[in-house]
């Protein structure tokens, strides 16, 4: 598996980075999901953007959830990632196909349209960590700029990008998050805005061999490296986990499908496994209620 990502600090701690290489992760998600190439670039930023903002949590447990809202044909994503960028997510229309936009990149930004970005950490307490921002372009890594600025007050730079080849697999996908700290320079600062107009793009990089080490080191010149983590595509669904939500349903319920002899098909949306019950299972888990 060649996914990874960095996270690191440069400019003596002024600036903390994550940068990803996600190709095998999103051309996971893309065969699980059966996307279309809009909803693979959609997806796959999602999920890049997932697995960075996953690794932000501070302990083992910590979950993070990326969720926009949309009008526009794709009307929803949700992304759910854990501290060790194992990422995994769910597209609501998987086949959303629009004109190129002139630039001849995919138009993920008509695709999604107007709604809301939601970041929804989940770090153990009673009630979870939400912050909601109102979406600017739809094109995702704007967006994701913008709830970093609001939401939490941290000056932020995000580029996800999704190459998708004539064939519909993942030709190449990655991104970064730089963040300033509060203390950061109007040096450092000047000089990082010089290095991100210049910069063409995640997609090209990556596609032309980069590591997300070497792109890092074009915009943030020396770096320091903290921690290089695997990226996967991972649901943590099981058969034990959806037969706690079967008996999470309720007595009545059970008793009504055993009554309808129907066997129990369930399905996980993240990873598209079905798990059956039968109706001698279904009344073995109405033994234990
Ligand atoms: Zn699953």
């Amino acid at each position: 598996m060649n996914d990874h990502m960095i996270r690191g600090t440069a400019f003596n701690g002024e600036v903390r980075f994550f940068a990803a290489d996600t190709k095998e992760t999103v051309e996971e998600a893309r065969q699980i999901h059966n996307t279309s190439p809009l909803c693979t670039a959609a997806l796959g930023r999602m999920l890049t953007a997932g697995a960075m903002m996953g690794t932000m949590g501070k302990s083992e447990s910590d979950i993070v959830t990326l969720k926009i809202d949309c009008d526009g044909p794709v009307k929803s994503i949700t992304v759910t990632a854990d501290v060790n960028a194992n990422v995994k997510g769910i597209i609501y229309n998987n086949n959303v196909d629009l004109p190129l936009r002139a630039d001849k990149h995919l138009d993920v930004g008509s695709g999604i349209g107007k709604g809301m970005l939601s970041v929804i950490k989940d770090l153990g307490l009673k009630d979870p960590y939400v912050g909601q921002t109102a979406l600017r372009t739809g094109e995702i890594a704007e967006d994701l700029t913008y709830y970093f600025a609001e939401s939490e007050q941290i000056p932020t730079s995000v580029a996800l990008g999704v190459l998708v080849d004539r064939d519909r697999s993942v030709k190449a996908a990655g991104g970064f998050i730089i963040q300033l700290m509060p203390f950061a320079s109007e040096e450092t600062i000047t000089a990082i805005e010089k290095k991100l107009s210049e910069f063409d793009s995640v997609t090209n990089r990556l596609d032309a061999g980069d590591t997300p080490e070497l792109m890092m080191k074009s915009v943030l010149g020396d770096i320091e490296v903290e921690e290089k983590i695997p990226v996967r595509y991972h649901c943590n669904c099981s058969r034990d986990r959806v037969k706690k939500a079967l008996i999470s349903i309720g007595r009545k319920e059970i008793e009504s499908m055993i009554s309808e002899e129907k066997s129990v098909n369930l399905h996980c949306d993240f990873c598209n496994k079905d798990y059956k019950f039968t109706i001698d299972e279904l009344k073995e888990i109405l033994k234990m209620l």
